[in-house]
């Protein structure tokens, strides 16, 4: 038997070496040889451990050697593990693994590396307001650079759900409201970490999540329900994901929440149906953390019922409640499961491992000296402060209060604004905080010596000191202090009256969103409130710098302050990043990818919203029997695609190729937009659909391109689009995905309000 095995490793590693393609039809034939072998070796109970992944648990902070997951690695009931790393760790974990196990089978190391590693980009949501897929694509490539040269394989990212209600915290690790935007993002990330091919030891496995829906959850609260019709799914929701798969993405995790009354982690249709069959996903799937127990308080039976459930399913991996390790082979015996099911999930375990190179070399992604050369070097944290400062997003600036004059005295105020660990926001968990270059660092290495920055906090984040424990119960230190509210007001205000122009950094801290940091109330906490209403009584200049993982109701502030900049939550050199703008070094060029509602009672508030059989009338904030509100209108505080320059940008009469078009033919759209400032400034220049007549009704626009252009000063920059019916599609209500002939409404602009509109008639 021990020959057999040894045959079956050498032929395992015969066969290796090839590659996958970056496409999801990538050939898996060339491993198919291999795991039939190796599955024959396998006992039942090998194969259920390829299925399960634990937590890291004490490795994270013990030697690897000495911890209660190893008689498990050694058994071979570990797949794989989460969230440890270094090089040095992990390669111990990996050699119990190939050493001393029966199989010798790899360990897949996985870790939520979500905007970066040790070099941290900005959130998500401020990614996407980069607009660039290029830079996009370039900051997960980093980030799987990193990562890989620290022991891990496999990122649980990009993290594509969709969302329009900014209650919920994980809204900041989202790519924003809109099905174009992150589908393209979806695809400019997983293209990123896993490069041409997946084998190469600096490309990673990509993660899309949570499939589904997990953004639809209702009053913004983590982990709750979510209802919707399939023709919201399709159209709405579930392109990102789809754009992930086609991009090649290697493995899905399953959402917390239900569809169609069953959790996703237990939902066929889901799983298997939508992702393999209709789309074609080669990869694995796996839960979200402990997703397969939770079926239990779900409602769906006891722990045994339902992970059959989740197997049956289609979910190949179990993250952390060991429900399949526990349960599984007791299923098979009664015949609620079949050794197929597991075997198919084993065997896309399998070749995962087999695509990563890891049968091939267990420690590809173990190398000690790329660990000590590759990770945060001045040239990846280069591209992070540029792509930084791309995703700020200028809401307001009142009499060109920006940029900042170098010289003179300015006053920094805010109670993070000298704080390294949250400027990475949610998700850095590979981060080392130490080195983040806070706001008051970056203006002074960005204004130079000539500047006297004077620093004051000015207020605690909350007032209430037990709701701001409850915030950052995990999380990064926001150094409260204990002097009286009024104490730190006139700190401020001493040092905002020795000074020229008022900076105050507001918002939220890092845990303030993410996972489990839903919120009621969307406005800056009051305690900040109450500093900035007292900052703007001195009669100097303010600029409010806006750190929040999400859109906040800031209407108040936005008709009290001159200048606001939107900055999310930077990463590692976001310091940096935001000085570069405020001092005008960089341009702001970011757009919002996300609706800023004018108060919470608007949520859900989104661009492409449905007309109704009772719209408002242009230019109407309210009437009677319409479809509003007594108390608010309808705009947004700040509409999708919104975002402003140092540059005037003024947008020339749009020309369409033709009018009447039929069939395959292109339509050309075409926009001269002049910058008539004496900065140079980047534009995205925006193009909107409606379909003005369908079978089904049509969201009043819908974005289908954009270019992010670089117009010189005083000059004019001619944008063109081609639009073909491919543009047109949708899924009707037969979920046929298909266009209908009939008129449509060609719009373009700088963002998804200010658009101009020319109609179209395409026939067949
Ligand atoms: C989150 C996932 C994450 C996982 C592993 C879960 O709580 O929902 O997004 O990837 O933990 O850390």
């Amino acid at each position: 038997m021990r020959d057999q095995l040894v045959l079956g490793m050498m032929m395992v590693g015969l066969f290796l070496g090839g590659c996958s393609a970056p496409d999801q039809q990538r050939t898996v034939e060339p491993y198919e040889a291999q795991i039939d072998s190796l599955l024959k070796l396998m006992t039942i109970d090998e194969k259920i451990g390829q299925l399960n992944l634990p937590g890291a648990g004490d490795i994270s902070t013990g030697l690897a050697s000495n911890t209660g997951i190893v008689p498990k690695i050694k058994a071979g009931q570990v797949g794989g593990l989460f969230n440890i790393s270094g090089v040095e760790k992990i390669r111990a974990t990996q050699q119990i693994a190939v050493e001393e196990s029966r199989l010798k089978i790899p360990l897949i190391f996985g870790m939520d590396v979500i905007h970066g590693y040790k070099t941290v980009f900005p959130i998500p949501l401020g990614l996407s307001c980069v607009w660039d897929m290029e830079l996009i694509e370039q900051s997960t490539r980093i980030a799987a650079q990193e990562a890989t040269a620290d022991g891990i394989s496999w990122t649980f990212s990009p993290m594509v759900d969709i969302c329009r209600d900014p209650r919920w915290g994980r809204i900041s690790e989202g790519v924003g409201e809109d099905p174009y935007l992150a589908s393209l993002m979806a695809r400019a990330m997983v293209q990123g970490y896993q490069g041409d091919d997946l084998s190469s030891y600096n490309t990673m496995m990509a993660c899309v999540k949570h499939f589904a829906l997990y953004g639809a959850i209702e009053a913004g609260r983590d982990y709750n329900t979510v209802d919707m019709s399939r023709v919201r799914m399709y159209n709405e929701y579930f392109p990102p994901y789809q754009a992930a798969v086609d991009a090649g993405v290697g493995s899905v995790m399953a959402s917390f929440n239900e569809i169609d009354g069953i959790p996703a982690t237990g939902n066929r249709w889901m799983m298997t149906e939508v992702l393999r069959e209709q789309w074609g996903f080669g990869g694995f799937s796996v839960t979200d953390y402990t997703g397969i127990n939770e079926m239990i308080d779900h409602g769906m039976g006891d722990l045994q019922t339902v992970s059959a459930l989740a197997l049956k399913a289609g979910i190949d991996m179990d993250m952390v409640g060991e429900g399949f390790l526990s349960t599984l082979k007791k299923s098979l015996e009664e015949g609620i499961i079949t050794e197929a099911q597991i075997d198919a999930a084993c065997r896309r375990i399998l070749r995962a491992k087999f695509e990563l190179g890891l049968f091939e070399d267990p420690y590809r992604y173990c190398d000690v000296q790329r660990s000590e050369t590759e990770i945060y070097t001045a040239e990846k944290r280069k591209v992070a402060r540029e792509i930084a400062a791309q995703s700020l997003v200028l809401l307001k600036n009142e009499d060109n209060v920006l940029p900042l004059k170098k010289g003179g005295t300015i006053a920094l105020i805010g109670p993070l604004a000298s704080n390294k660990e949250n400027m990475t926001g949610t998700w850095s968990v590979a981060a080392d905080f130490s080195k983040s270059i806070s706001l008051l660092e970056g203006m002074k290495t960005v204004a130079g010596a000539n500047t006297d920055i004077l620093y004051a906090k000015g207020a605690n984040v909350y007032e209430d000191a037990e709701l701001e424990a409850r915030v950052s119960i995990f999380g990064k230190p926001t150094y409260r202090d204990d002097r009286s509210a009024e104490a730190l007001i006139n700190e401020a205000l001493a040092i905002a009256q020795k000074s020229n122009v008022i900076v105050a950094l507001l918002g939220e801290s890092a845990e303030m969103s993410g996972e489990s940091s839903s919120r009621s109330d969307i406005s800056i906490p009051e305690s900040q409130q109450h500093l900035l209403r007292a900052l703007l009584k001195t009669g100097k200049p303010v600029v409010l710098v806006l750190q929040s993982g999400r859109p906040l109701t800031i209407k108040w502030e936005s008709e009290s302050v001159p200048a606001i900049l939107s900055t999310w939550f930077a990463g590692s050199e976001g310091g940096l990043a935001i000085a570069d703008v405020l001092f005008g070094e960089v341009n702001p060029s970011g757009k919002l990818s996300t609706t800023f509602p004018q108060n919470i009672g608007q949520v859900p508030i989104y661009y492409n919203h449905k007309n109704t059989g009772r719209p408002l009338a242009e230019g109407q904030w309210f009437q009677k029997f319409r479809s509003n509100y007594l108390d608010v209108s309808n705009e947004p505080l700040y509409p999708f695609g919104f975002g402003l320059s140092y540059s005037t940008f003024e947008f020339g009469e749009m020309t369409l190729s033709s009018q009447e078009l039929k069939g395959p033919e292109v339509l050309r759209v075409s926009v001269p937009v002049t910058n008539g400032s004496e900065v140079d400034g980047k534009e995205v220049v925006q193009l909107y659909i409606r379909d003005l007549v369908g079978s089904i009704t049509r969201p009043i626009q819908e974005l289908k391109g954009f270019q992010k252009v670089l117009i010189p000063a005083g000059e004019t920059v001619m944008v063109t689009f081609e639009v073909t019916t491919e543009d047109l599609k949708f899924y009707n209500s037969d979920l046929d995905f298909t266009w209908e002939t009939g008129e449509f409404e060609i719009m373009t602009g700088p963002n998804s309000s200010e658009v101009q509109r020319q109609k179209i008639n395409w026939t067949n």
